[in-house]
């Protein structure tokens, strides 16, 4: 028998070619020296470099993080029998180890922080874990109207650092195929942006980079990752960026998801390059497209 395979289904790979890849433990180095590479002439070079700094600091953390508990055998099984990701933030809580996580990535960065994020920084340290932990709730289930926005960065920090250690750790057999292709495998939140690979056995691929823990899921080219609508998909960029960065747009749900091409610039990071390519947010907004990709760095109300 033969089982034919929709384009852009999971699970199953083909040779040595992965359907997922689990977060590089160098991830946020890795987006540091990206960042600092972007900001050299850019009209937002303050900010990229704010935020290289605060990416050192998350590999920091990271690099210091002890092994966090996954959750236990019984519950994974659960998690993957209902095809749910098993490091899906409802119901599991995170470890309390963020709040400390946060409140050091603070520390660390307060002296090069512009006025309005030290403020915010003292907010986060004087805040009890109550308020931290809705905060980090509203943040995970995408509830902008109850998050501090000021403090979301930092808190989204943190809560990646945990999630990429997590994920890190965490056995593939555990990972389901998931029901949307929007949804990161292992912990079911939205991409921050897709890459096209280049160079290794996944060349010419498309994976989306989770917004939260860092794992690469495949999803095929020219099809929109909100909807599955493969027709009539369009691109733009910003006329003469030097950016090796697209959005990719859907006629049919009216998103849009930023695709970032590594083969000439095999460096680029996804959130990096989203970062540094508000321009091109801005384009997609007049064209009336809606962004899809989540970006805790720069999250906006509504
Ligand atoms: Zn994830
Ligand atoms: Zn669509």
């Amino acid at each position: 028998m033969t089982t034919i395979l929709r384009p852009g289904q999971f699970g199953v790979s083909s040779g040595e070619i992965p359907e997922w890849r689990p977060p590089d433990p160098g991830v946020f180095a890795q987006r540091a020296r990206r960042l600092r590479q972007l900001a050299a002439g850019h009209s937002m070079a303050t900010y990229l470099e704010f935020s290289a700094a605060l990416a050192e600091a998350q590999q920091a953390q990271f690099d210091a993080l002890a092994a966090l508990p996954l959750p236990d055998a019984t519950s994974l099984a659960r998690r993957r029998e209902h095809g749910m990701p098993p490091l899906a933030p409802a119901g599991w809580p995170p470890d309390p180890v963020w709040r400390a996580v946060a409140v050091r990535l603070a520390d660390e960065i307060d002296t090069i922080a512009p006025e309005p994020a030290r403020a915010a920084f003292a907010r986060l340290r004087g805040a009890g874990a109550d308020w931290l932990e809705a905060q980090a709730k509203a943040l995970l289930a995408e509830d902008r109207q109850a998050l501090d926005l000021a403090c979301a960065p930092l808190i989204g920090a943190a809560l990646q650092v945990c999630w990429t250690r997590l994920a890190a750790a965490l056995d593939a057999t555990w990972i389901a195929r998931p029901e949307a292709s929007h949804s990161c495998p292992v912990c079911g939140q939205p991409p921050v942006a897709a890459v096209v690979r280049a160079g290794d056995a996944d060349s010419g691929r498309r994976y989306l980079h989770c917004a939260l823990c860092g794992t690469e899921w495949h999803v095929v080219r020219a099809q929109c990752s909100q909807c599955d609508n493969d027709k009539g998909i369009v691109y733009f960029a910003v006329e003469n960026s030097k950016q090796p960065i697209q959005a990719e747009a859907c006629p049919e749900c009216g998103s849009y998801l930023k695709l970032c091409r590594l083969e000439k610039t095999p460096e680029a990071e996804p959130l990096a390059d989203d970062l540094a390519s508000i321009a091109l947010d801005l384009l997609m907004g007049e064209e009336k497209f809606a962004r899809s990709g989540l970006n805790y760095f720069m999250l906006q109300n509504g």
